[in-house]
C-alpha cells in the first residue's frame, strides 16, 4: 500500500511547484500583467468579437502545457475583444475598475487560501472583513448595531437584503400575492431576479411616478401606499435608488424614509452605483438620509474601482441579516462551541447564503490602506465634475440635446439636429463610437426614446477620454 501511495505522491506533487518554478511562473505572470498595463492607455476600449478560435478552451489534456504559451492564448482569446473594463475609455453601463493592489490582495488571499466564512477558522480574515463593513456602515451613517456582508456583487447583495426584509416582516407564502412593493420604472432589474429567487415573484409592483429628473415622487408614493392599505392589501417594501443605472438619479432619500417610517415599510436603498459617492464632498449631502434605510446595497467593484466580484449588503439592524442566514450543522460544532464563550465574533457565513467563499477582504483592504482614502474621494469628485463638464459642453454643441443636469456621473443625450427624435441617427452615431472603439458608451430608452448615455466612474477616466468623446461626437455627428 505504501508503495502505491508513494508512486501517486510522486505524480501528485506536480501540483505544488517548488521555489524555482514558482519564481519563473511569477515572473511570467508579472511580465504579462505589466505588458498589459503598459499597453492599456493605447488599447481600444471596445473591439467587436469575431467569434474567437477558442481551440485552447476545447479540452483538457493529461499532459502539462507551457505557461508562456497559455499566457499567449489567454491574451489572444480573452484579453482582446469585447469591452475593456480596466480602460479609462469605458464609459458605458456602470463602469468597473481594476485597482492593481486589489489584484495583489487576491493573489495573497489565494496563496494562503485563508478561510473567511467562519471566525473560528479564519479569525483575522473575518475581522478584516468585519472592519471593512464597519467602515462602510460608518460611511452611510449606520449605528453600531448594523451588520453586513461582502458579496460577489450587487445582485447577490440585493438578494440577501430582500430575504432579510422578507423574514423580518414575517411574510409567509400565503401573503405574497397581497404584498405590495413600491419603486419607480428606473429601478435596477436585479430586484426582479432577487424577488424571484426569494420566492417573492408574485408580489404586486407599484410603479411610483417620477419627476422630470427621474426621481421618485414621495407624495405619489404615500398615495399609492394609502390606497393599497384602503383596499386591504399589504404594503411592504420601498425600493429607492441612490443612483439609477439609466440616468444616475438619486431618489429623495429623506422623504422616502418619512413615508416608510409613517407606514411601517421596509426601506431598501439600492446604492450599488452611487453609494461610494458619500466619499465625495460634491454630492455627500444629496446622499443624506441613507442611514434611515433598513438595508443598503453598495458595489465596491463599481464606486471603489475594484476588479469585478465584490458587492456589499448592509442592514441597519444587523441581527435581521443573521436571523435569515445563520444555520447550524453538526459538523460545524467545533466552530460554534469555540465562539460560545466570547462575545460572538463576526462570521460572514452567518450573514450570507454562502459558506465557503472567496476571501474578499484583501482586495479592499490593501488598496484602501495603501493609497489612503484621499485619492478615492478625489477620483469620485473628479467623476462628478467630468459628467458636469460633458453635460455643459455638449449642451452648447450644435444639434445636441442633453438630459437633466446629472445628480451623479451619468449624462444622457441625443443628437437631434432638427429637433425631432431621430432614432436612426442616434443608433448610427452610437455605432460609429463603437466602430472607433477608443471609448465606449451605451444607449437606453428614456420615455420611449432611444437615448445615448455616458457613465463616468472608472478611476482611469480623466479629461482626456471625455474630451476625446466630445470631439468625436461633434465631428462625426454631422456626417452621420
Ligand atoms: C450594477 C447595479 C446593480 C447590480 O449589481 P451587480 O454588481 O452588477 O450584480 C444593481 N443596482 C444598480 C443601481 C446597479 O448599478
Amino acid at each position: 500500500m505504501r508503495d502505491t501511495i508513494r508512486t501517486l505522491e510522486q505524480r501528485s506533487r506536480k501540483l505544488d511547484p517548488g521555489a524555482e518554478q514558482r519564481r519563473r511562473l511569477m515572473d511570467q505572470a508579472s511580465q504579462y500583467a505589466d505588458a498589459f498595463l503598459q499597453r492599456l492607455p493605447r488599447l481600444k476600449t471596445y473591439v467587436a468579437d469575431e467569434g474567437g478560435h477558442g481551440a485552447c478552451f476545447g479540452s483538457f489534456d493529461e499532459e502539462p502545457s507551457d505557461f508562456g504559451e497559455l499566457l499567449e492564448e489567454y491574451g489572444r482569446e480573452v484579453d482582446t475583444t469585447g469591452i475593456l473594463p480596466s480602460s479609462g475609455g469605458q464609459m458605458g453601463y456602470i463602469p468597473g475598475g481594476g485597482l492593481f493592489p486589489s489584484a495583489l490582495g487576491d493573489f495573497l488571499a489565494a496563496v494562503s487560501n485563508r478561510y473567511s466564512g467562519v471566525a473560528f477558522a479564519g479569525p483575522g480574515a473575518a475581522r478584516m472583513e468585519a472592519s471593512i463593513l464597519r467602515w462602510m456602515c460608518q460611511l452611510v451613517g449606520y449605528p453600531e448595531t448594523a451588520a453586513g456582508d461582502l458579496t460577489s456583487g450587487g445582485s447577490l447583495a440585493t438578494l440577501s437584503a430582500l430575504v432579510a426584509a422578507r423574514d423580518a416582516s414575517g411574510i409567509e407564502p400565503a401573503d405574497i400575492s397581497r404584498t405590495c412593493i413600491y419603486h419607480t420604472r428606473q429601478v435596477h432589474h436585479c430586484i426582479d431576479t432577487a424577488l424571484h429567487v426569494a420566492g417573492l415573484g408574485s408580489v404586486q409592483h407599484r410603479y411610483v411616478p417620477m419627476d422630470d429628473r427621474f426621481r421618485m415622487k414621495p407624495d405619489a408614493l404615500r398615495e399609492a401606499v394609502e390606497s393599497d392599505r384602503r383596499q386591504g392589501l399589504s404594503p411592504w417594501l420601498v425600493l429607492a435608488s441612490a443612483g439609477t443605472t439609466d440616468t444616475g438619479a438619486i431618489d429623495p432619500i429623506g422623504a422616502v424614509a418619512d413615508v416608510c417610517q409613517a407606514h411601517g415599510l421596509w426601506f431598501h436603498l439600492d446604492a450599488a452605483y452611487g453609494g461610494f459617492f458619500r466619499l465625495s464632498e460634491e454630492v455627500r449631502d444629496r446622499l443624506e438620509g441613507m442611514s434611515r434605510a433598513d438595508s443598503i446595497v453598495m458595489d465596491p467593484h463599481k464606486g471603489l474601482g475594484l476588479p469585478y466580484g465584490t458587492g456589499a449588503v448592509l442592514v441597519r439592524r444587523g441581527g435581521q441579516l443573521a436571523q435569515s442566514f445563520r444555520y447550524y450543522a453538526d459538523y460545524m460544532q467545533d466552530a460554534i462551541d469555540a465562539q460560545r464563550d466570547e462575545q460572538e465574533p463576526y462570521s460572514p457565513a452567518d450573514h450570507s447564503p454562502e459558506l465557503t467563499r472567496h476571501f474578499r477582504g484583501p482586495r479592499l483592504w490593501f488598496p484602501l490602506k495603501l493609497f489612503g482614502l484621499e485619492p478615492f474621494r478625489a477620483s469620485l469628485s473628479e467623476k462628478i465634475w467630468l459628467a458636469r463638464y460633458f453635460h455643459h459642453e455638449l449642451a452648447r454643441s450644435e444639434g445636441f440635446e442633453v438630459g437633466p443636469e446629472p445628480d451623479l456621473s451619468i449624462v444622457t443625450f441625443r443628437y437631434c439636429p432638427t429637433g425631432g427624435d431621430q432614432e436612426e441617427t442616434n443608433r448610427r452615431l452610437l455605432q460609429a463610437v463603437h466602430d472607433d472603439g477608443r471609448v465606449f458608451i451605451t444607449s437606453t430608452r428614456i420615455n420611449g426614446r432611444f437615448t445615448l448615455r455616458l457613465a463616468v466612474l472608472n478611476f482611469r477616466t480623466h479629461l482626456e477620454q471625455v474630451d476625446y468623446l466630445l470631439d468625436f461626437l461633434r465631428h462625426r455627428a454631422p456626417t452621420i
